[in-house]
């Protein structure tokens, strides 16, 4: 059956499908994927934004659904998410340059971190819930001044 409401671009989004031109549907619903290989793959499902084409049943995630199952990742994972890594950086009104300069993390690296384009050790993950801490980030920093 064909959805009239996709015979043009949709007002919502104005996208049309890749495939097969017809216009895409807003619609929140289940993503499922797997995270890692063989035995120590985890399965995430979780609910997100998706654009749908209602005609031949494409479907993607934009943006703000790959930031929510990123989140749900770093949820079944048990790592801090890279908002809340974002956050302990910025609580302390430093840049990512100034941050890693004391932490020792490597700046791009941090930024991947805070982009959600990798995740943390579970060894990093635990260092950075010790600087997110209340006085977390002084007790580094002056193991860093040690050193100077
Ligand atoms: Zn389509």
């Amino acid at each position: 059956m064909v959805d009239r409401l996709n015979d043009k671009p949709c007002e919502q989004t104005g996208l049309r499908c890749p495939d097969c031109y017809k216009g895409m549907i807003d619609k929140w619903d289940i993503h499922s994927f797997k995270y890692g290989t063989g035995d120590s793959a985890i399965d995430i499902s979780v609910r997100v934004p998706m654009k749908y084409c209602a005609e031949c049943d494409l479907s993607f995630l934009e943006e703000e659904g790959e930031v929510l199952a990123h989140e749900a990742l770093c949820r079944s994972l048990g790592v801090l998410s890279p908002r809340q890594i974002r956050d302990i950086r910025e609580k302390l009104h430093m840049s990512r340059e100034e941050f890693a300069k004391t932490t020792g993390f490597g700046e791009a690296t941090l930024g991947r971190w805070e982009r959600g384009e990798g995740i943390q050790s579970y060894a990093n993950d635990r260092y950075l819930r010790i600087l997110q801490q209340p006085n977390g980030f002084n007790l580094v920093d002056s193991v860093h001044r040690e050193r100077l």
